[in-house]
């Protein structure tokens, strides 16, 4: 494409990337974000007109993957195939619009790598000597103790190893100075960059680690063949062989988590072997589940695909959108329904079926369109310049509401008044081309109906005149009782989703204390039909209780001296038929409660022993 520059002399160019994901497991919401948070920067300014150049693609020369692939019993090759397959499916589904996908694994990507580590050793500036560290395997990454947090990785919060290993450095601290001068004017927001920047001034820089000895998988190292490219700096390439001729990179998007190796390390690796380095680094925040981080050993990953299935992608892409681009959000499936519900089903959904609807009963007449003054263009436009989407969301949708109140303050159900149509349905369309880098399906959906071109100069330009029809429904609300209920039976199919309203703390499970009993006796109770009168020794500690459990239509009473249950020990006595019962026996009911199985230890255990 770079050989026609001549004829395309007046496009603005624009390459964006994302950070290429790990694949050693399947992608996660906090995925999901990055690539909906670069998408929509990326159709804006296709929007604007630019040539754009949307790079996103997999990290998968990680030793981490070589690890995992190995515990699974699965030949690597196949493994990382399989796992990449998932995030470029998730791409699909999320309308991501990546003009390409990287895989460090790729021929093209490799000798990229090579050729680079090859110039940088060239000048001088990677050396041989020995390195030791504390190093996660996890991060694939040495810490200082300062990066630690209580002694643990702050990503995976696990003790690093101390490691001690022959290696090639490379000279990163003699950067510190040219680097202060450059993250000046590259880091977005101003609090992360001051981060970067306090940093350099207080701790300075180190050498830094950029081959790694007796490893099985990663590029090769060019200049000894004993080593491998360290993964960081192999994957950082990414951006500059994937870049297709559109290199510098205008903006990197990136986690929080790995502002240091795109603020210190690539630049500093660019500037040795003399390459242009990139305009902007954009760090967003993290998605937090109510109120916790999102992480796999907290079990409270969401699975955007399933999500995405669930509801739709413009949803998924809506609701993740919402959130704040520079601070840790709250995110979850909740979330997501009452986005949906609120502002996507009864704000912009009901504008566009009643409107049309009344347009294709009334019709419209063209007019100056007053309504639309009040759009707050050069507003959004600043917000989407300096990719505060949120706040560029924000102003869209308070146009949206001053359109609803439009229509009600009008009345054209009363007045059949086709001028106010004509405005609401004009109005409508510049909506839909500002909402188009956010939800782009239902922007189509739009254009389609009411017959304009999705460009930025359409936005100020009036649609011509054309008979409305009504508009299918956009977002059907969704029931959350609905939804709740097929959770529940669901439950086992729905990996990966978890809604942290429907779990307790781990603390508040282990104020239930749960033991092993020994039932001695079983007795009827006068005039009840149900319930069983049981003695359960539970061991010295608790000793002997009396526990009322409705039983007696599924069990024996002579069948049940001698069994072993599981009971709740410290619960609240309650008063049963005049019989104080203390304690809970536990059981498998079936969903129609027509058949009840009490809980056994396996094998014979004590009375008294701790369930957990
Ligand atoms: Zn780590």
């Amino acid at each position: 494409m770079e050989k026609t520059s001549k004829t395309k002399k007046s496009k603005k160019k624009f390459y964006i990337t994302t950070a290429i994901d790990y694949v050693n497991a399947r992608p996660h919401i906090g995925h999901a974000y990055e690539k909906t948070l670069a998408d929509a920067i990326a159709r804006w300014h296709r929007l604007l007109g630019e040539e754009v150049w949307y790079l996103t693609g997999t990290d998968e020369n990680a030793q981490k993957n070589a690890q995992v692939a190995k515990e699974k019993g699965i030949p690597i090759k196949k493994f990382i195939d399989a796992n990449t397959a998932v995030f470029i499916e998730l791409c699909k589904k999320l309308s991501i619009s990546n003009d390409d996908f990287i895989r460090t694994t790729e021929t093209r990507h490799i000798k990229v790598a090579q050729e680079i580590f090859k110039k940088v050793y060239d000048t001088g500036e990677i050396y041989k000597g020995k390195y030791e560290g504390l190093y996660c395997t996890g991060c694939e990454a040495y810490y200082t103790e300062k990066d630690l947090v209580n002694g643990k990785c702050p990503e995976h919060n696990r003790t690093p190893e101390i490691m001690s290993e022959e290696t090639y450095f490379f000279k990163l601290s003699k950067y510190k100075e040219k680097l202060i001068k450059f993250i000046s004017g590259y880091i977005i927001p101003e609090s992360k960059k001051n981060e970067i920047l306090s940093r350099l001034r207080e701790e300075g820089l180190k050498d830094l680690c950029v081959a790694r000895k007796n490893l099985d998988w990663g590029i090769d190292s060019p200049i000894d063949k004993k080593f491998k490219i360290y993964v960081w700096f192999d994957a950082l390439i990414n951006y500059y062989s994937g870049a297709s001729g559109n290199w510098p990179a205008d903006l990197h998007v990136v986690g929080k988590g790995i502002n240091w190796f795109h603020s210190v390390i690539w630049p500093a690796m660019l500037m040795s072997a003399g390459i242009d380095l990139p305009k902007k680094l954009l760090v967003h925040g993290y998605l937090n589940l109510e109120g916790q981080k999102i992480s796999k050993s907290l079990g409270n990953v969401i699975d955007p695909i399933t999500l995405i299935d669930k509801y739709s992608s413009d949803s998924v892409r809506y609701s993740l959108l919402r959130c704040s681009v520079f601070e840790d959000s709250d995110y979850s499936e909740n979330i997501l329904i009452q986005r949906h519900n609120s502002e996507l089903a009864d704000n912009l959904g009901n504008l566009v079926s009643r409107v049309s609807a009344l347009a294709e009963k009334y019709g419209i007449e063209k007019t100056d369109n007053k309504l639309l003054k009040k759009l707050k263009l050069k507003e959004i436009e600043k917000y989407m310049q300096n990719y505060e989407l949120d706040r560029a969301l924000n102003e869209i949708f308070a146009f949206i509401d001053v359109c609803n109140e439009y229509v009600q303050s009008n009345k054209p159900w009363e007045t059949h008044d086709k001028k106010i149509l004509y405005e609401l349905v004009d109005s409508i369309k510049s909506i839909a081309i500002l909402l188009s880098p956010f939800i782009p399906e239902t922007s189509e959906k739009i254009a389609k109906l009411l017959g304009f071109d999705i460009k930025f100069e359409n936005i100020e330009k009036q649609l011509s005149y054309r008979k409305i029809k009504k508009a299918e429904i956009l977002f059907k609300k969704i029931d959350v009782e609905e939804k709740k209920e097929e959770k529940i039976n669901k439950s086992e199919k729905i990996e990966g989703i978890i809604k942290m309203a429907d779990l307790i703390k781990y603390d508040d499970f282990k104020k239930v204390e749960l033991r092993v009993g020994t039932i001695k006796k079983a007795e009827d109770i006068e005039g009840a039909d149900k319930l069983l009168k049981l003695e359960v020794d539970l061991g010295k500690e608790t000793g002997k209780r009396t526990i009322c459990a409705g039983i007696k239509k599924y069990y024996k009473k002579e069948d049940i001296i001698g069994k072993q249950i599981v009971v709740v020990v410290n619960l609240e006595p309650r008063k049963m038929r005049g019989l104080e019962s203390q304690g809970m026996l536990l059981a498998a009911v079936s969903s129609d409660e027509s058949s009840v199985i009490l809980l056994s230890p396996d094998k014979k255990a004590e009375s008294g022993w701790k369930v957990q």
